[in-house]
């Protein structure tokens, strides 16, 4: 289980990690927190007042498209509104993701546990240096205590591992050099190449050579808010950016025990015995020590 804040992040965050289990038989879900109704429309081909009247609803078309393309055997949402970028008028709707109450939150998430019984969660880090959108950050905040609640109270389906999905410096220079090579300009600027890394604490890379593709045709799916021109995804062609680093990268944040949760770094005032808290870093598969 996977959640994310807007129609697109699906795409943009671990997609081709979703597509290869899914392709293993492992059962995909989505759960998307908000309609994405205060995204600005980035095509400029998409960009017309009746597109923006019907914005919701496009969303949701592209939001299935991706999720055919990705392999999410079910999508749901949460049903809050998006609640635009920090400092945005939207920050105040009471619809708003945003403003909603925690509790209310936790409660629809628990009943999602319960309804599909994930083992693996994956969620976002902190991310509120970098981009602080508030629907990322509530993400977040949301999860990693929906996490933790669920494994103490026992009357909810706890899930055994929690990630964060992490776009790492390594990708990003990797990415850099090759437009370099190519005698391109690199989109990622001194803010991309100075960003806080968080490299070190990455635990987990899941090899995904092959599925690329499934990356950058579930971003052209939205396509009112991905460019299709735009050189961040598709500046290097297919066929480079696809097996350029094929590699997605996560931090085991948290794990299960038996009710008892550790975080990462997994230290503590004993040794702590779990299977699921891997022995050599990195690990490459994101079930590895569930039963
Ligand atoms: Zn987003």
């Amino acid at each position: 289980m996977t959640i994310h804040a807007h129609p697109d992040d699906e795409a943009s965050k671990g997609a081709p990690t979703v597509a290869r289990y899914h392709d293993q038989g492992a059962k995909t879900v989505l759960v998307c927190c908000t309609g994405g109704e205060a995204g600005s429309i980035l095509n400029p081909a998409m960009d017309s007042d009746e597109n923006r009247k019907r914005l919701s609803e496009i969303r949701m078309g592209e939001l299935e498209q991706s999720r055919r393309i990705i392999g999410y055997d079910a999508v749901e949402l949460l049903g809050y509104r998006d609640s635009g970028m920090k400092g945005a008028e939207e920050n105040n709707d009471p619809r708003s993701f945003a403003r909603a109450d925690g509790g209310e939150a936790m409660e629809k998430l628990f009943a999602l546990f319960d309804r599909y019984r994930p083992q693996v969660v994956i969620a976002y880090d902190d991310e509120s240096d970098w981009y602080p959108h508030p629907d990322h950050q509530r993400v977040h905040e949301l999860t990693t205590k929906a996490f933790r609640r669920a494994a103490e109270l026992g009357k909810v389906f706890a899930p055994k591992k929690l990630y964060y999905s992490v776009f790492s410096r390594g990708r990003i220079e990797a990415s850099h050099q090759a437009f370099l090579d190519r005698g391109l300009k690199s989109p990622f600027d001194e803010r991309f190449l100075n960003r806080r890394a968080r490299d070190g604490d990455i635990t987990t890379r899941i090899p995904v050579n092959g599925y690329g593709q499934v990356r950058l045709d579930a971003l052209r799916a939205h396509r009112t808010q991905i460019d299709p021109e735009s050189p961040f995804w598709f500046g290097l062609g297919d066929e480079v950016a696809s097996e350029l680093y094929p590699f997605d990268e996560y931090i085991l944040a948290a794990v299960n025990e038996n009710g008892a949760v550790h975080s990462w770094p997994f230290r503590g005032p004993g040794p702590l015995k779990s299977q699921l808290v891997p022995q050599q870093l990195p690990e490459a598969d994101l079930f590895s020590g569930i039963g």
